[in-house]
């Protein structure tokens, strides 16, 4: 995917590593109010782009307008979440336990421990998420929060989009008289530059959205480097949904129009698309698929993000339809030109689902795979059988959750979120949220790429043994300098 732009050498990429370094020790030194103001001019510059960028982006990513409204405000909003979360400030993890000078038979020392910022952040721009998942978005803004300097790799399918953001940046870091190197922007189409940003010594954590075997190559490079870093990386997950029976006999038509909606949203380019289906065979199930067949039918083809993506989704599309057991439902009656995508629902035994595990994979963008089940131990068979997902989602009535306590006690092991009676496209941006998962939906399933804790990620604690007062972080000085809420004593205190 070649742009216009300079890529990045080897050598570059040290010396922008070595850049954020320096930039780190200015940088986590900065108050609170300085950082939420900066995050929070970051998020007016990008608003002060208007419609070019929108624009620019569209062009770009083949995303409609109104889609790249929403999602800008969605990264606006992120950025203000986090300005809000530093003020408010009970994210540091303040912990204090006093000393007991007196405690037998051994005194106790005074043990105060706070997160604090890892040191320089890798960002790999997504190509499904050109605002809320690149440049400025949740893992940028999030590290940002933690204390980190950051460097982002701009998405070749998007580069002039970056670009435009990354002025906004600057802007911001000139504006709140930050280190300019608080954030820098570099291009890459080879591996090697991506390779290099792991490697680099000064890179302290990174940050990735994409696919299975790039989140698994940025892991796999930093575990080569002599002191391995984390890699967060949000990689494929086909969000398993499970149509129960009381629920598909009752409300088929609507089901299928809920899940016709939400496989084809955004051309199916969602990390959390519904790529999996399952139910046990019954004539309901015949009627919701009918009905799904006839939503799915009715949809006009759009272009996807770049041409890489399109070549991926035909050739892995095909690939499932062409294996044994397998049949195809429906494909969208119209005809594709260029780089469209064509909706499709496939179906398959679970008896052939077991035995296959190319069906497993992740088909990147509107298809959707159902598996008719002989019973409901087939259909726990088959949901143990996939790996760690972002989401798994039960469609059912209050009676179908009372009659399989089985298979609902499994959905925690299975993802980060569980959903009833909803779609999984669509992620609520707040505290609440984990938009993450066992391992391969992620590398680390402890930890949630959206909401406040995202920032998580990129700190760690740290404990103060028997400090004088005066020179503790404000965080943990007696006085509480900062008002925000500590554990004091196994006890919550402002
Ligand atoms: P991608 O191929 O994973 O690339 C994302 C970024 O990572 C790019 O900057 C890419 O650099 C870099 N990268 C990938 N593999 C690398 C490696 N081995 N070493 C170093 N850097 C590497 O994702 P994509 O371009 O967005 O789309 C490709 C496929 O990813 C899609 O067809 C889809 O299957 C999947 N995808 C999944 C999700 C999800 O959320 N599940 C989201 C987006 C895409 P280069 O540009 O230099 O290759």
């Amino acid at each position: 995917m070649a742009n216009s732009f300079k890529e990045a050498s080897v050598e570059e990429i040290n010396q922008v590593m070595q850049r954020s370094y320096a930039a780190f020790g200015i940088y986590r030194k900065k108050s609170i109010e300085e950082k939420s103001t900066f995050l929070d001019a970051i998020a007016q510059e990008i608003e002060a782009l208007g419609d070019a960028l929108l624009q620019k982006a569209s062009e770009e990513t083949n995303l409609p307008i109104g889609r790249l409204t929403g999602e800008r405000a969605r990264t606006t909003g992120q950025l203000r979440m986090f300005a809000t979360m530093l003020r408010e400030g009970s994210w540091i993890e303040a912990t204090i336990d006093t000393a007991q000078p007196d405690r037998a038979p051994l005194p106790k020392p005074d043990l105060r421990k706070m997160l604090i910022p890892l040191g320089p952040v890798v960002v790999f721009g997504a190509s499904n998420f050109p605002f809320a998942y690149s440049t400025a978005g949740g893992d940028t803004a999030s590290a940002l929060a933690g204390g980190c300097p950051v460097v982002v790799k701009a998405h070749p399918a998007h580069a002039k989009t970056s670009e435009m953001v990354y002025e906004a940046i600057k802007k911001a870091i000139a504006i709140c008289h930050m280190p300019a190197d608080v954030f820098q922007h570099v291009h890459g189409t080879s591996f090697e530059s991506g390779k290099a940003l792991v490697q680099a010594p000064h890179t302290a954590a990174v940050g990735f959205t994409g696919s299975t075997a790039g989140g698994k190559a940025l892991f796999e490079y930093s575990a080569q480097r002599e002191n391995p870093i984390p890699v967060f990386s949000e990689m494929g997950s086909i969000n398993p949904v499970i149509f129960l029976q009381d629920a598909l006999q009752k409300n088929t038509a609507e089901l299928a129009v809920q899940y016709a909606g939400s496989i084809t949203l955004g051309m199916g380019q969602f990390c959390t698309n519904p790529g999996l289906m399952l139910a046990v065979e019954s004539p309901a199930l015949h009627e919701f698929l009918e009905h799904l067949s006839a939503g799915i039918k009715a949809v006009q083809p759009a272009k996807m993000l770049h041409a890489g993506i399109h070549t991926a989704y035909q050739k892995k599309s095909n690939a499932a339809l062409k294996q044994d057991g397998v049949s195809l439902v429906e494909q969208a009656e119209a005809t594709a030109h260029d780089i469209e995508a064509l909706p499709i629902i496939a179906k398959v035994s679970g008896e052939t689902f077991l035995q296959n595990p190319l069906l497993h994979e992740e088909v990147f963008g509107p298809y959707s795979l159902l598996v008719s089940c002989r019973d409901e131990q087939e259909l726990i068979a088959v949901l143990k059988s996939v790996s760690g997902q972002l989401t798994t989602t039960i469609m059912g009535t209050e009676k179908d959750l009372t009659d399989h306590p089985e298979l609902i006690d499994l959905l925690p092991s299975i993802a980060g979120r569980i959903l009833f009676n909803g779609v999984p496209t669509g992620v609520e941006v707040c505290a609440s949220m984990v938009h993450g998962g066992p391992s391969p939906a992620t590398t680390d399933s402890r930890f949630t790429a959206v909401g406040i804790n995202a920032v998580k990620r990129w700190v760690r604690p740290v404990c103060y043994q028997n400090w004088p007062d005066s020179q503790l972080p404000q965080a943990l000085q007696n006085a509480n300098p900062l008002g925000i809420w500590r554990m004091v004593d196994n006890v919550w205190k402002k």
